[in-house]
């Protein structure tokens, strides 16, 4: 049987359950939101797709009728019951009662065989920026991830040189995947309501990567760069060899009194380039 937001609503008020605010628990309530979500995930056959904070399953369900595997972390036990009933008949999903923050990813995909590997999400909001952190520092072989988030958080990730969300985030997140807005999702989908509108943004794993030679080098420097954000790259990069820094802002007409925000994320790959001995 599948289950509908109205029924998914009908068993937690059955169960008693009482949403947690502690854990970013704002629920989709709107079937169309789901549908749209799982269209534009465009989940190719013979995948295993990884939800964190499946909640009381209303995505889980949809994504189980296409993907081979689902596997969920869930840092809510409470919600085993609802999830058991919604997933009933489901053979193909695996929840992971855990912190998603504190577990072995790598290791739990092993038993599993597929094509492509998908994270689809509507995600814990207090803790979107490290769970995007962890799937990239952990190496998780990820070919598309889709997740609904905090509209201002969203727009940071996609955010373009000489915008005022661009940020070393932005770069960081854009040297390993093309980063877009899919759709608008307004607060009122959700339950209960949160005080901020959302976004659901698809990182597509890139296909050329940037050639950096000391990608350590190069994440301290954007870091460094941006460090305070009004100030010139001369004022922010003082302990760094600031000629050859020049050297490579002034084959695209900059120089140091430039801000970070303004610069591409290619323009720092060169300057870090220039950087190694
Ligand atoms: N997927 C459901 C939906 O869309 O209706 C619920 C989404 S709700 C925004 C976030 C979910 O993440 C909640 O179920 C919450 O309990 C879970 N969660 C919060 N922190 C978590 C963590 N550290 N690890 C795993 N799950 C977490």
């Amino acid at each position: 049987m599948e289950y509908s937001p109205k029924k998914i609503y009908n068993l937690l008020e059955q169960n008693g359950f009482h949403l947690k605010k502690m854990y970013g628990q704002n629920f989709i309530m709107d079937e169309n939101v789901i549908h749209a979500i799982i269209r534009s995930s465009d989940i190719k056959e013979n995948s295993l797709v990884i939800e964190i904070g499946p909640g009381a399953g209303s995505l889980t369900n949809k994504l189980a009728n296409i993907a081979s595997h689902v596997l969920c972390y869930e840092i809510d036990n409470t919600l085993t019951s609802v999830l058991d009933k919604v997933l009933d008949g489901y053979h193909n999903v695996d929840i992971i009662y855990q912190d998603f923050l504190k577990s072995n990813v790598l290791n739990d995909i092993k038993r599993y065989s597929y094509e492509h590997l998908y994270v689809v999400a509507n995600l814990p909001y207090y803790i979107t920026t490290p769970i995007i952190m962890k799937l990239i520092e952990d190496k998780i072989p990820v070919d598309k991830i889709v997740v609904m988030v905090q509209k201002e958080v969203g727009n940071r990730f996609k955010a373009k040189p000489g915008t005022k969300d661009y940020n070393s985030l932005s770069i960081f997140l854009q040297y390993y995947f093309d980063v877009v807005k899919l759709m608008d999702v307004s607060k009122n989908v959700f339950l209960p309501k949160p005080n901020v509108d959302s976004i659901v943004v698809a990182f597509e794993r890139k296909k050329n990567k940037l050639e950096v030679k000391n990608e350590k080098l190069f994440f301290q420097l954007v870091k460094d760069s941006f460090v305070q954000k009004r100030k010139t790259l001369r004022n922010n990069l003082k302990n760094y060899d600031l000629n050859k820094i020049e050297e490579i802002l002034k084959k695209y007409e900059y120089d140091l009194s430039v801000r970070a925000e303004a610069l591409p994320i290619e323009i720092f790959v060169e300057v870090a380039n220039n950087l190694v001995n």
